[in-house]
């Protein structure tokens, strides 16, 4: 029986939710830092703080969180999306860029919109990361998402009925989208990623929300002098330049940092690593290469260049300055600060002036050893000697591409003037001996077999003599110091949240949602989820509740990159049911049934004849699959293991899945154009992982697949 005041929440619920007049969402609702009940953009409002004021659930009480709610979500794999909560509905788009709503106090859902068309996207790449997609934008009655092939969309978010799609992108372009949109002034802005999957010139773009139609596009790098500049920003940084490097597209991606400002009406933009990686390749007698790995400051109603501040000059480590970029007012040396803080790959955490883009102060949040500091007098990091790789190489780089920081969105608690940043510990040695630099080539992205061009070898360094991969750490950006650390056994773990309460929430790979004290790191409650954390939490109140919610779904690049350490959790690929969750301390829902961890064990078929270089053959074969199903074929749960595959041994089954594209559906592709020999290769590859891993056989070295 429900209880009574759970019976009036509801009550109340169904009579607050009117969903026939929804918000009209703009600036100044969005900007609104009193607005506590809500979360309306990536970072929940347009500081990007992921901090929200609410305090019902404070570290007294956070012992009895409950679970509230949940909803099955049968038809995910990896959600990594950030959810909205406007006027009582939650919005969030999930696996395959299905986008739903919810009532945000039931769970129950509203509407679904499926924007797959079939066949699905047309390169192998696109269909990899599918279950990438990070969140929404809201503005007036609409919700905005981008698809991985490249379409904007918007839809009412009252019916979740379709308004408008843009395609964003030229397919034949080396692009895909797996950002949330940014909404401000009526606009709604979207970049897209590709730097390593062809030739690549990144761009961001803004639509008129209302109509679709595009409003402004800046590029991040040059394009062709001869074919004229776009504009004076372009003319400048092509100053940078150096030999042909528009063959190589340059990159600067903008596939997720973008932040909008309204004190100065600008969007912050965080801008991608060159393409290729190598700098030797793409602009071969040095230059800062503008605007690659920057903070890139635009106005929002042109598009016009107002600043940029390039966290790595002349980038060649995959040092992209991607990651979010939140606003704080800050008092630093006496004075108040209109501060930008961004912690990129680099290692450097970056105080900026975001008046004119002006650094304030930059110190390593991990261990960098590319950079012996940043000099403040010219902004610019002082490199240490040899790590350019300049002959050949391998030179060791901390911390290497993964970087310090990824995607995994930082929190900022204004109350405690900390940050709560998701690190990453690790090194990479990188070299291009074994690389022809002067006549080297962008992979063809249309290709039917996609490669992934770097320009450099990579090797992750083990040991990293460090003592864990991963952490949390909260940092005073004013102090520049670390003030607490929770150390993590794996070196990819998902996004913060920090409230009023005094709290900081993080999901864990290893399944749980922890709550720890803001200004110790104490962990003050937790919660065995079933599935490891791939998105970060939110939180919202309506009708007097506050709750903390989150995507449980383990998979996308924190699943897929992890490879052995990630083996080791057990989230085997398609076991572990996908839900959407919300916890309150009035919560009285049991858990849904789950299955314990399950590492999947290889197969071993003792009649297979195992052949060395067929196997050695398939190995490179398998640099097609390694993305997805695991560097060295172990899966850290984003595909299947495929030595754990009853389909390998099965010829007729391997060819349908592989060269036909049986479960493209699912998100694998079809590789059509293997030929019988490089299957059988496969196969070999295969069956000899499982054997190393079942200990009938000595192990060769492992490659890891980066982002
Ligand atoms: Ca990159």
């Amino acid at each position: 029986m429900m209880r009574r005041v759970d019976l009036m929440i509801v009550l109340m619920a169904i009579m607050t939710a009117d969903l026939s007049r929804p918000e009209i969402v703009d600036d100044a609702l969005i900007a609104n830092i009193d607005n506590n009940a809500e979360w309306l953009t990536y970072g929940r409002n347009h500081n990007e703080q992921r901090f929200s004021p609410l305090d019902q659930i404070n570290s007294e009480n956070v012992k009895h969180l409950k679970l509230d709610w949940y909803l099955e979500l049968p038809d995910a794999s990896g959600l990594v999306a950030t959810p909205l909560v406007a006027d009582g509905v939650m919005y969030f788009v999930c696996s395959r860029n299905v986008a739903r709503a919810v009532n945000a106090t039931t769970g129950k859902l509203l509407w679904t919109y499926n924007p797959n068309h079939t066949p699905l996207p047309e390169t192998r790449m696109r269909i990899a990361f599918l279950h990438g997609n990070r969140g929404m934008a809201m503005w007036g009655n609409k919700v905005f998402f981008a698809t991985v092939d490249g379409r904007l969309i918007a839809l009412d978010s009252r019916t979740g009925k379709h308004v408008w799609t843009k395609m964003t992108i030229a397919p034949s372009e080396a692009l895909y989208i797996t950002g949330a949109p940014k909404a401000f002034r009526g606009k709604v802005l979207i970049g897209n990623g590709g730097a390593e999957h062809g030739p690549s010139r990144g761009y961001v773009t803004a639509y008129d929300a209302e109509t679709g139609k595009q409003a402004w596009r800046f590029y991040i790098v040059p394009g062709n002098p001869s074919h004229g500049f776009e504009n004076a920003a372009m003319e400048m940084a092509a100053k940078t330049w150096t030999g042909e490097w528009w063959k190589f597209g340059g990159g600067g991606n903008v596939w997720h940092g973008m932040t909008y400002d309204p004190e100065f009406n600008v969007v912050y933009v965080g801008t991608g690593n060159g393409s290729p990686w190598n700098r030797k390749i793409r602009s071969p007698e040095g230059g800062d290469n503008l605007f690659l790995s920057s903070v890139l400051a635009l106005d929002a109603d042109t598009g016009a260049y107002r600043w940029h501040y390039q966290t790595t000059p002349g980038e060649t480590w995959d040092f992209n300055s991607n990651m979010d970029i939140v606003l704080a007012d800050l008092h630093i040396d006496g004075r108040d600060v209109k501060a930008l803080l961004h912690a990129p790959k680099n290692g450097f955490f970056y105080v900026l002036d975001r008046r004119d883009g002006s650094l304030i102060s930059a110190e390593p949040f991990v261990d960098v050893n590319w950079a012996s500091h940043v000099d403040l007098e010219t902004g610019r990091p002082v490199e240490m000697p040899g790590v350019r790789y300049i002959d050949g190489g391998p030179v060791e780089v901390t911390p290497g591409p993964p970087g310090g920081h990824n995607w995994s969105p930082m929190s900022f608690n204004p109350d405690h003037g900390l940050v709560y940043i998701p690190t990453v510990h690790e090194t990479f040695s990188y070299s291009d001996e074994m690389i022809d630099v002067a006549s080297w080539e962008s992979p063809e992205w249309q290709t039917p077999v996609p490669k992934r061009g770097f320009g450099v070898d990579i090797k992750q360094v083990f040991p990293h003599g460090q003592a864990s991969p991963g952490s949390l750490q909260a940092w005073d950006p004013v102090r520049q110091r670390q003030v607490w650390r929770i150390r993590l056994s794996v070196a990819w773990n998902p996004g913060t949240l920090t409230t009023g309460g005094d709290l900081v929430f993080q999901g864990t790979v290893d399944g749980n949602l922890r709550a720890y004290h803001a200004a110790t790191g104490e962990t003050l409650w937790r919660w065995n989820l079933g599935l490891g954390v791939s998105a970060p939490p939110i939180t919202y109140a309506i009708d007097k509740t506050q709750y903390i919610a989150l995507l449980v779904g383990w998979g996308s690049t924190p699943a897929t990159s992890g490879g052995a350490d990630n083996y080791k959790l057990g989230w085997r690929y398609g076991k572990h049911p996908r839900r959407l969750f919300a916890f309150s301390l009035q919560g009285s829902r049991a858990m849904p049934e789950t299955f314990d961890p399950e590492r999947p064990i290889p197969l071993d078929d003792p009649n297979f004849e195992l052949d060395d270089e067929l196997a050695t053959l398939g190995g490179e074969v398998f640099g097609n699959c390694r993305m997805c199903h695991g560097g060295g074929a172990i899966s850290g749960g984003g595909a299947p293991d495929l030595r754990a595959s009853p389909m390998m041994l099965a010829d007729a089954v391997l060819d349908a899945v592989v060269r036909k594209g049986t479960l493209i559906e699912r998100g694998m592709p079809a590789f059509s154009n293997l030929s019988d020999l490089q299957m059988k290769a496969l196969q070999h590859y295969i069956r000899k992982q499982a054997r190393v891993a079942l200990g009938l056989l000595e192990p060769t070295p492992v490659n890891v697949a980066v982002p």
